[in-house]
C-alpha cells in the first residue's frame, strides 16, 4: 500500500465539489486516512510550493492557494500516488474537459491555475507533503 497527498483547493471548496470528489475517492478505492480542512497563510504556501518559487505565476499562486479554506487529504491504496494523478487529470483543466473528460479537473476546475485539486507527483513528494501537513506518524 502506497500513501498521497490529496488537496481540495479553495475554488473546489467554493464550488461545493467536495462530497463529488470524496464519492470518486472512495468508489476508486483509496480510503481516506487523515483529513483536515484549513486556511493556509502565505507563508505556508510558499513553503509547500517552494520549487515553484522562482515562476512568474508563483505570487498568483499564492493568493488563489491563501483565498479560502483548503481540504487536505491523506489517501492510501496501492499504487495511490500514479493512480491519484491519474483520477485528477491533466494540470490544465480546461485541455482536461477535452482530453481527459472523466477526470476530477474537468468536472470541477476552470483552467491552468484554478484546477481545483492537487496529488504529490513522486514518492519523495508525497512523503514531503504528507509530513508538511500531519505530524503523527502513520502504523502500516
Ligand atoms: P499540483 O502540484 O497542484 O498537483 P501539478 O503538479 O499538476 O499540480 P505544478 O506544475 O506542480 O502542477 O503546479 C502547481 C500548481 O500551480 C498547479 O496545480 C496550478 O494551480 C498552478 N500553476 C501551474 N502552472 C501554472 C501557470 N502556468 N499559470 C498559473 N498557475 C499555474
Amino acid at each position: 500500500n502506497e500513501r498521497t497527498l490529496a488537496i481540495v483547493k479553495p475554488d473546489g471548496i467554493s464550488g461545493n465539489y467536495t462530497s463529488s470528489i470524496r464519492k470518486v475517492i472512495l468508489e476508486s478505492g483509496f480510503s481516506i486516512q487523515r483529513e483536515v480542512t484549513v486556511q493556509l497563510n502565505e507563508d505556508s504556501v510558499r513553503s509547500f510550493y517552494a520549487e515553484h518559487s522562482t515562476k512568474s505565476f508563483f505570487p498568483n499562486l499564492v493568493k488563489y492557494m491563501t483565498s479560502g479554506p483548503v481540504l487536505i487529504m491523506v489517501l492510501q491504496k496501492v499504487s495511490a500516488i500514479a493512480d491519484w494523478r491519474a483520477l485528477i487529470g491533466p494540470t490544465d483543466a480546461r485541455k482536461a474537459k477535452i482530453t481527459h473528460p472523466d477526470s476530477i479537473r474537468a468536472m470541477c476546475g476552470q483552467d491552468l491555475e484554478r484546477n481545483c485539486v492537487h496529488g504529490s507527483d513522486s514518492r519523495e513528494s508525497a512523503s514531503r507533503e504528507i509530513s508538511f501537513f500531519f505530524t503523527d506518524t502513520f502504523s502500516e
